[in-house]
């Protein structure tokens, strides 16, 4: 299984994910003894005397304390979350817009649980009414994900959509199911 080209998933000692960084980072902190592997590429680098296996995840060897930062809510947070999906139709693609489940007008509040990626048909179609009202059905309940925030949201989601690091990175993503 390969990782997402020539990068490398790094977690902190507690096994947290600390960041993604290339394979020539990760190899000097190998050769340095800052880490260790926890995860091999398929993919074998040989030098003139030696081969290496590539790391595809490592761990650090020491513990790294670094403040956490609070998940913003944002539109590339919410198009991250819900995989650039319309979460009624499942349109998938660009030109998407966020979609206030309960609309603004009506005292819907601008936050995880009532914002969703919308296609613009789906969002006109619904206009200022309820997914009830409009005889529209969301395709799961929007929730805010927990996660460990030291790597930006979207990169965090892009990354565990990889097979090769979701084992490490889903356990973050509380109430959002990457499989779907
Ligand atoms: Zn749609």
């Amino acid at each position: 299984m390969e990782s997402p080209s020539g990068s490398v998933l790094v977690l902190n000692q507690n096994y947290e994910p600390l960041n993604i960084c290339n394979v020539r980072r990760a190899m000097v902190l190998l050769w340095l003894g800052k880490a260790e592997v926890v995860k091999t590429d398929s993919v074998t680098f040989h030098s003139v005397t030696q081969s290496f296996e590539v790391p595809s995840v490592v761990r650090l060897s020491y513990f790294v304390k670094r403040p956490v930062p609070q998940l913003k809510l944002s539109r590339k947070s919410i198009l991250a979350r819900d995989d650039h999906t319309c979460q009624y139709c499942g349109f998938r693609g660009s030109n998407l817009t966020l979609d206030h489940v309960i609309p603004k007008q009506r005292g819907g509040p601008t936050d995880w649980h009532n914002l969703v990626c919308c296609c613009l048909p789906c969002n006109n179609k619904k206009g200022n009414r309820t997914p009830q009202e409009a005889g529209m059905k969301l395709r799961r309940q929007p929730k805010k994900p927990r996660y460990v925030p030291y790597i930006s949201f979207s990169r965090f989601v892009a990354a565990a959509r990889h097979e090769a690091w979701r084992e490490f990175l889903q356990p973050y993503l509380v109430g959002l199911d990457l499989s779907l």
